[in-house]
């Protein structure tokens, strides 16, 4: 089935306060959309209410992913269900080595019987990590513990990559990165582009979207999407700044308020 992902009305609050005030998107297969905002303005809740983190609270919207209603899924039957997202601040976790964690994750998404073989894994992993340029002892080192935050990103895009899944949210993948690193992810990212598989890319910054072409740029202030156009619309933002949006629309304060 081609790949068809809608947000509608989504609204969502953290310890009752209200951060995402009704923001709607739709991604087909083969789509690549940013998400362009500055800071405090609910793009890190979006993707973690998405997901499901339990601290935010959906309060109303819909979330459909191939016509299955997401809201209604356990944070792992999202991810079966293709939904991957690439946090901000990966998590560290202390005791559990990076390529146990990616083979439990893919064999989470399979059914019983059908797990991947270690020899398969193995040779997957080593495969990617080569491309990310990794050095191979990550693949032993407990998860995200003691990485840079360049090598935290290149960890999540290598589980990306092993996971395949069909919707992507990467969030600020690009931060913490220098110019060669940023350029490795990119390729890792752009390699995974297909008619199959959507993209959501949040970023603060223009640079990220030279090396990962956007079809849809989308602009979010006070938790909704104000404003949306193609390409052209980040080569603004980068040369302006968001001023004139607030300025076009009337908006004097862009972030969603103080907690
Ligand atoms: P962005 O990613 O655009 O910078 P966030 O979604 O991280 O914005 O944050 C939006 C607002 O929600 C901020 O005011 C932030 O303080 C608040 N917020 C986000 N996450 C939490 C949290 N876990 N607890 C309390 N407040 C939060
Ligand atoms: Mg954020």
């Amino acid at each position: 089935m081609a790949t068809h992902f809608k947000i509608d009305g989504l609204r969502a609050a953290i310890d009752g306060k209200e951060i995402l005030k009704g923001l709607s998107l739709e991604i087909k297969g083969g789509e690549v959309h940013a998400i362009m905002g500055p800071n405090g303005t609910g793009k890190s809740t979006l993707a973690s209410s998405l997901m499901g983190h339990p601290k935010y609270e959906v309060t109303d919207g819909e979330v459909v992913l191939n016509g299955e209603d997401v809201l209604e899924m356990a944070v792992d039957e999202r991810a079966r269900a293709g939904l991957f997202l690439a946090m901000q601040y990966p998590s560290e976790i202390s005791g559990v080595t990076n390529s146990d964690f990616l083979r439990s994750a893919i064999n989470a998404r399979r059914e019983e019987g059908k797990e991947i073989s270690l020899i398969k894994f193995i040779r997957q992993m080593e495969g990617k990590m080569k491309e990310l340029e990794m050095n191979p002892e990550f693949a032993h080192r407990y998860l995200n513990e003691g990485f840079s935050g360049g090598e935290k990103k290149r960890n999540e895009i290598l589980q990306m990559m092993m996971l395949d899944p069909s919707i992507v949210i990467l969030d600020e993948i690009d931060s913490g990165l220098d110019i060669d690193a940023l350029k490795i992810v990119a390729n890792g990212v752009n390699a995974m582009r297909s008619e199959d598989r959507g993209f959501l890319i949040i970023t603060h910054y223009q640079r990220l979207l030279d090396y990962i072409k956007p079809d849809f740029v989308h602009v979010m202030m006070q938790g909704r999407i104000v404003k949306s156009g193609g390409p052209e619309l980040a080569e603004r933002l980068e040369s302006e700044g968001y001023d004139w949006v607030k300025e076009e629309l009337g908006i004097v304060d862009e972030t969603v308020g103080q907690v």
